[in-house]
């Protein structure tokens, strides 16, 4: 599976916000974007005005970062928010923060989406019961996800669930800590998505 090599700090730089992709570390005072809250390479420090179209494309890219995803199929995911009934914009987020990785995160069984997503490629995960090792798996309302019995003494999880209480799991998604599992709710609207984005300019710069 293609991914981005990129030290994901950079990342926060670029966007100018931190938008928590190493977990704990995040939290902490080795967060690079509290050290260097500039844009990373050699002119990073410099002042520039951006376009309408760059303010666009580096609203698309934090949202892409955020959920560690690529162009082809952040593409995708538009597309197919935008043959849906509703707004597109929430309709993307709503999609995006359906993925297996995004739930099982959200649900502190993983301390940041990457390393969500690769307890799911390792088949940490049952889907209603049954094991799914596919990140982009979108869930419905209704479904339990919950960790492999072999799994429920893996380090990675027991850690992320121990710091799950320092990022409050959504109220669209219900937790059973104590078992291990949890379940969507009901499907996330836009208020539950509290990082600052404005999903209205991915629309803009995709309807160009
Ligand atoms: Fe961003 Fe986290 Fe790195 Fe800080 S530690 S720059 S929030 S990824």
């Amino acid at each position: 599976m293609a991914r981005s090599t990129t030290s994901v700090c950079k990342f926060c730089r670029r966007e100018n916000m931190k938008l928590f992709l190493k977990g704990d570390r995040c939290l902490g005072d080795k967060c690079a974007f509290e050290r260097r809250s500039y844009p990373p390479g050699q002119h990073g420090q410099r002042r520039t005005k951006l376009s309408d179209y760059g303010l666009q494309l580096r609203e698309k890219q934090k949202v892409k970062r955020i959920y560690g995803l690529l162009e082809r199929q952040f593409r995708k995911y538009f597309e197919k928010a935008d043959a849906q009934k509703g707004a597109t914009g929430h309709n993307l987020l709503r999609r995006v923060e359906l993925r297996l990785d995004s739930v099982a995160y959200r649900l502190g069984f993983g301390d940041s989406r990457k390393e969500a997503r690769q307890l799911v490629i390792h088949s940490h995960f049952f889907v209603n019961g049954k094991p799914v090792n596919i990140p982009n798996t979108i869930l419905r309302a209704g479904d339990e996800v919950s960790v492999r019995p072999k799994s429920q003494k893996s380090v990675p999880i027991l850690r992320a669930m121990g710091n799950v209480v320092k990022r409050e799991v959504p109220d669209w998604l219900e937790l059973n800590a104590a078992e291990f599992k949890g379940k969507v709710k009901y499907l996330p609207e836009r208020n539950h998505v509290t990082l600052p984005i404005e999903e209205n300019l991915v629309v803009e710069l995709y309807s160009r």
